[in-house]
């Protein structure tokens, strides 16, 4: 036999999987595996590819729509369950193959969606139309692909294309470098010496920044660095207001400083290049090519909502500012507030007024406990059993497999729990999919997997969890469900797979349940004594989600307004990043008290991310979550099981097989009002001080 012969035999990735739920042979796959199975994955892709893209036949939904989405099968086995070994438990080894594999699969992709062929037969179909007679679900798809297309340039002559392909090239490495510079900006250090510097830092605020001198050398000292999780608790502590304005003012310039790590050039040559790239595919400036591919549509709905939200929050910010020129005042302190003594006075009136403490709330937010009470919350809704398979294989001991079943006992799919920070595993939360669900395909029920970072307790002790850490686990088990209770055709368009501006709509609506008062009482027990939270902090803990809220929503809202403003720009050839920035945040009305969430040298979910013209989507899901709940609030039972069906039905089964707009509207009964998400930030008039 020859020796790829025996390989193929020998590699699990190329073997059929016959566990009964459909999970991988954990136990079995190596990195070493992967790259052999990839060539034949990708090269059996390849060749279905070309068989479509030169049939004879003219095109039919059938044979070019539907065959592009069953298209591929291995790939689909193999490519999510490489993509979440390498998110969640990666070696050195696996970091090899992946760097090696990342721009194979990326080109492979890209050249399947540039295919000038494939788009003749996508767009021959669009032109007939009505003449199809296409369900509803078939026209999704159909929009989607001819989208996917179009957006890639298909459509162009090949000389644009090539300059299309140079552009996303350089665009690639400019957002690298950016990133990259931002990090080594985020390594100066603002030095404490000694402890008339500590004045008012917390132990915890303390031992970090002994930690941070450490790293760089300084045992014996203490750093602030210029990262978001060092400098926010040392302005809301420090009680020396020199060193938080350092501080400040060191962090406000990350990526604007003369030198190597500068950002402006690379970011005015990133918008030159988008610029370029959308008027290349029709566009007049980028934010119309980005909206094209969102529930928003165009540029001027979103500004529509920014500036609904922008004035209210900007009076809301002016009477917590008072408040806190107040306190200035009695404490016989500087005359005048500046950016640097927000967070340290802010920090203040919350303590005094809500006495919140994260030690008392702790005890009773038990993971195990709050588990359940997702999965209770889960069947509650939506009918679903969660039942946990110890046998199953899965990864890494930590990682915990359940069976989920419909109310009629038929199998809805497998869901992964991997809880807990270790090495080899990205920091922070997210959902993926070791399988998407589909119909059209032969394996079609989903195996979602819920990812976060919590600190493993002492032996014996309990999984306490923080209000932060409480929300993220509802947050991502909303995008778990949205993965798992799809229920579509095609799998381009199941689960999570649909617009940016919609797809945090099922993760931020299901953070709700988590403070819901019925929860809570039936959940959040005392790790110890196992009593119900008392009636008062659990009051407190509602009610303090609204302080600040003006200086929060003011940060973020002036962020997105210069995200759209500049992207949409139709000219920005001789750009001055800095000036543009600080005209537009003066025109805008920014108060100098306030700094926003990023500025432009550093704001790297625009220069970095995916995020160009879309910082605003967080704000547009909200809109959406705030007003969705508010459907519960209304029927005056969280769990009504009228709108939870209609919630099942359109949206959470409904992936991208409905228009967003349209699904938000068959499940509410009308659009979205922006008037909940005023009222849950406290940003209405009138309302009183949070
Ligand atoms: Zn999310």
């Amino acid at each position: 036999m020859k020796r790829d012969a025996i390989d193929k035999q020998d590699n699990p990735l190329l073997q059929r999987w016959t566990e009964d739920l459909g999970l991988p042979p954990f136990e079995r796959i190596e990195a070493g595996h992967f790259e052999a199975a990839f060539d034949v994955a990708l090269a059996a892709h390849r060749a279905e590819i070309e068989g479509i893209a030169t049939r004879p036949e003219p095109p039919t939904f059938d044979n070019t729509a539907a065959a592009l989405d069953r298209g591929g099968r291995l790939l689909a086995r193999i490519e999510p369950v490489f993509r979440s070994l390498c998110a969640s438990h990666t070696s050195p080894a696996l970091q090899a193959v992946e760097r090696r594999l990342a721009p194979r699969l990326a080109a492979h992709w890209a050249s399947i969606q540039r295919d000038p062929r494939l788009f003749a037969r996508l767009d021959a179909l669009v032109q007939r139309g009505d003449a199809l007679s296409l369900e509803a679900e078939q026209r999704r798809l159909l929009q989607r692909l001819h989208l996917d297309a179009r957006l890639a340039g298909a459509q162009l002559a090949p000389a644009a294309q090539e300059r299309l392909g140079q552009i996303v090239e350089r665009q690639a490495a400019l957002m690298t470098q950016f990133a990259q510079n931002v990090l080594a900006e985020e390594q100066q250090c603002l030095w404490l010496e000694g402890e008339a510097d500590l004045a008012g830092l917390p132990s915890y605020v303390r031992d970090a920044a002994r930690a941070a001198a450490g790293e760089h050398g300084r045992p014996q000292s203490w750093a602030i660095t210029l990262s978001r999780s060092s400098v926010v608790p040392f302005l809301t502590f420090s009680e020396r207001r020199s060193l938080r304005e350092r501080a400040f003012r060191m962090w406000k310039g990350r990526g604007a400083n003369a030198g190597e790590y500068d950002n402006r050039p690379l970011a005015r040559e990133l918008l030159q290049l988008r610029t370029e790239q959308a008027r290349l595919l029709g566009f007049a400036n980028y934010a119309d090519y980005a909206l094209v591919d969102r529930m928003a549509g165009q540029p001027a709905a979103v500004f529509e909502l920014l500036q609904a939200v922008w004035e209210p929050a900007r009076r809301r910010a002016a009477q917590e500012q008072a408040q806190l020129e107040q306190l200035v005042r009695e404490d016989g302190g500087p005359g005048k507030l500046e950016p640097w003594d927000w967070h340290f006075y802010a920090e203040r009136v919350r303590r005094s007024r809500y006495a919140l403490d994260d030690a008392e709330i702790k005890p009773y937010f038990v993971l195990e406990r709050m588990l359940a009470a997702l999965f209770d919350c889960a069947q509650r809704l939506f009918g679903v059993r969660f039942v946990e398979r110890p046998e199953a294989p899965r990864y890494h001991p930590d990682v915990r497999v359940f069976e989920v079943l419909a109310a009629s006992g038929s199998r809805v799919g497998a869901f992964l729990f991997d809880n807990f920070a270790r090495p080899g595993k990205r920091s922070g939360a997210w959902m993926s999919a070791l399988r998407w669900q589909s119909r059209a395909a032969d394996e079609a029920l989903p195996i979602i997997v819920n990812n976060s970072n919590f600190a493993r307790g002492a032996p014996g002790e309990p999984v306490l969890l923080s209000l932060d850490d409480l929300r993220t686990l509802f947050h991502e088990f909303g995008h778990g469900l949205h993965g798992l209770l799809s229920n579509v055709t095609y799998e381009r368009l199941s689960g999570t797979r649909v617009l940016r501006d919609f797809v945090e709509l099922p993760s931020q609506l299901f953070e709700h349940w988590a403070l819901e008062p019925a929860v809570l009482e039936r959940h959040a027990r005392h790790c110890r004594t196992g009593e119900p939270m008392p009636q008062a902090l659990a009051e407190g803990v509602l009610r303090a989600r609204q302080f600040n809220q003006g200086f929060e929503t003011v940060g973020y809202t002036a962020s997105a307004l210069v995200d759209m403003i500049l992207h949409g720009l139709a000219d920005v050839q001789d750009l001055d990043i800095a000036a543009f920035e600080r005209e537009t945040l003066a025109r805008l009305g920014m108060p100098g008290t306030i700094a926003p969430y990023h500025y432009l040298a550093h704001f790297q979910h625009l220069f970095a991310g995916g995020y160009a013209a879309g910082y605003y989507v967080y704000l547009w899901a909200e809109v959406l979550d705030a007003d969705g709940y508010q459907a519960f609030v209304e029927a005056g039972d969280p769990f009504d099981a009228a709108v939870a069906g209609r919630l099942l039905r359109f949206i959470y089964s409904r992936g991208g097989a409905l228009d967003p707009a349209e699904a938000y509207r068959a499940f509410r009964g009308r659009d979205a009002t922006v008037g909940p998400l005023l009222a849950k930030r406290g940003l209405v008039e009138g309302a009183p001080p949070a």
